[in-house]
């Protein structure tokens, strides 16, 4: 099928990338002239696992390119999808300019009836302001002629990207139109042979949808960080009770690892997203106003404890910092808690000698030359001269380090771990002062 897919982020290549390599034709539309060109030469703007193979056999193929040329986009693809990005805007309610900017591009250039697909989270009622968009802007067609515009949210995680796109938990569609429903069976009919993997339903519901599977997910990693604050000061180990609890079916073990808060491009944008649409209709959402200030907090925690083991002075502190992207398999920086320690770390008068796998560039690319941060080229040149380590993002290379050399780099026998990685008693056997999150030894 012919497919048109607006927006190269993370969403928009990995769908575009994943559909082509099932047999589609498929026409990468962006703005940035910098990324196309780069993506034309095998150039990939993101780091995701098995992602670079995958658009550089499927562009040498034919069966996928990028372009700039959004007439061109417009005019190849049956199928349509607004893939780019819903920025929080000044109030936290999620920036639609760049939807309805493709709105208006796809009704200037459409001469055949197209099917719509929006895949950028966005609030209710959005699926109508395209419409009206599209109407407003055709110039070629009729205003009755039938397009539909059709909710198809993403679920995909970040450092799995790939894997998800191409085994998806659930498709869903929401629309009322039974010839896009058909077309869009068939797009996804690759991905759908296991068993039937669509649910169907209204465009409000599946808008919806999207916003309350990202909810509920930092819900309850906001509710895992406040028993991990509570069982600081019971004198409990959450790690403990995460066992204890998860074996619950009706709770499970996904998604209640306690740690240094939430990150992200997602959960941050959508939990405040939906906290400003509720108030649109009337409606005080208290616990996700909750879930944010529970994280908000959550973030300053390892500051908190650094802060508090120095008796509130760490000027002049050289600290080993392991992690920085928001997640491990990522090099997403957005709203990392990385970001919010070593501000808050170069506030107090420390120093930062950082190390992550992947988001270097894109530390560097973010905070410049600075005296205070010294990005090393692996996780042992980040402890050489540092005073003590710590750990705000659970990647497999820190799992299980030689904490020998973690004690004779550092000048203090002193751990800070955001992800509760080690064990506090097998830390005491090394002789090493361990805070974790929510494990007695922190209090
Ligand atoms: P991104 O910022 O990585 O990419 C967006 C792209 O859109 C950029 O390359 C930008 O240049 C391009 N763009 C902007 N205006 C354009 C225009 N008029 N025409 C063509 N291209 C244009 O964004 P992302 O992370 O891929 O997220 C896209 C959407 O998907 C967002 O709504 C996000 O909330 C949602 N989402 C993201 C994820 C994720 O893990 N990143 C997961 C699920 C859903």
């Amino acid at each position: 099928m012919k497919v048109t897919v607006f927006g190269i982020g993370y969403v928009g290549l990995v769908q575009a990338a994943v559909l082509a390599e099932v047999g589609h034709d498929v026409v990468c539309v962006d703005v940035d002239q910098a990324k196309v060109d780069n993506l034309k030469k095998g150039i990939i703007p993101i780091y995701e696992p098995g992602l670079t193979p995958l658009v550089t056999s499927n562009h040498e193929s034919g069966r996928l390119d990028f372009t700039t040329d959004a007439e061109y986009g417009v005019r190849h693809g049956d199928l349509i999808f607004i893939a780019v990005g819903t920025p929080p805007d000044e109030d936290g309610s999620a920036d639609l300019k760049y939807v309805l900017a493709v709105a208006g591009t796809i009704g200037q250039y459409m001469t055949a009836p197209k099917v719509i697909i929006n895949k950028s989270t966005v609030p209710v009622g959005t699926a109508d302001k395209v419409t009206q968009k599209v109407n407003d802007t055709l110039v070629s067609l009729d205003k009755d002629t039938q397009f539909d515009v059709v909710s198809n949210p993403e679920f995909l995680k970040e450092g799995a990207a790939v894997n998800d796109c191409m085994r998806p938990d659930r498709i869903i569609l929401g629309t009322a139109s039974e010839s896009a429903e058909k077309k869009l069976r068939e797009l996804y009919a690759p991905f759908n042979r296991n068993h039937d993997k669509i649910i169907v339903m209204d465009v409000r519901s599946a808008e919806l949808t999207k916003y309350a599977a990202n909810c509920m997910l930092a819900t309850k990693i906001s509710f895992m960080n406040e028993m991990a604050n509570l069982a600081e000061r019971f004198g409990a180990d959450i790690e403990n009770v995460r066992r204890g609890i998860g074996s619950d079916p009706r709770i499970g073990y996904q998604f209640i690892y306690p740690g240094c808060g939430y990150g992200g491009s997602c959960f941050p944008k959508d939990v405040q997203a939906l906290i400003r649409s509720a108030n649109g209709v009337g409606y005080k959402a208290q616990i996700l106003e909750s879930v944010e200030a529970v994280n908000y907090r959550q973030k300053e925690k390892l500051f908190e404890y650094i802060s508090r083991h120095f008796g509130g002075d760490v000027a002049g502190k050289t600290v080993a910092l392991w992690g920085l992207s928001f997640k491990p398999n990522t090099d997403d920086m957005r709203e990392a808690s990385s970001r919010v320690l070593m501000e808050q770390l170069w506030a107090a008068g420390a120093r930062v000698q950082a190390y992550d796998p992947e988001a270097m560039e894109e530390t560097q690319r973010i905070f410049g030359d600075r005296d205070d941060l010294n990005l090393c080229g692996t996780k042992e040149a980040a402890l050489k001269g540092a005073d003590f380590l710590v750990i705000c993002t659970e990647w497999q290379a820190f799992r299980a380090p030689d904490f020998e050399v973690i004690k004779n780099s550092l000048s203090l026998p002193l751990i800070f771990d955001g992800r509760n990685l080690f064990e506090p008693a097998r830390m005491m056997e090394y002789g090493l002062h361990y805070y974790a999150i929510g494990r007695g030894l922190s209090v």
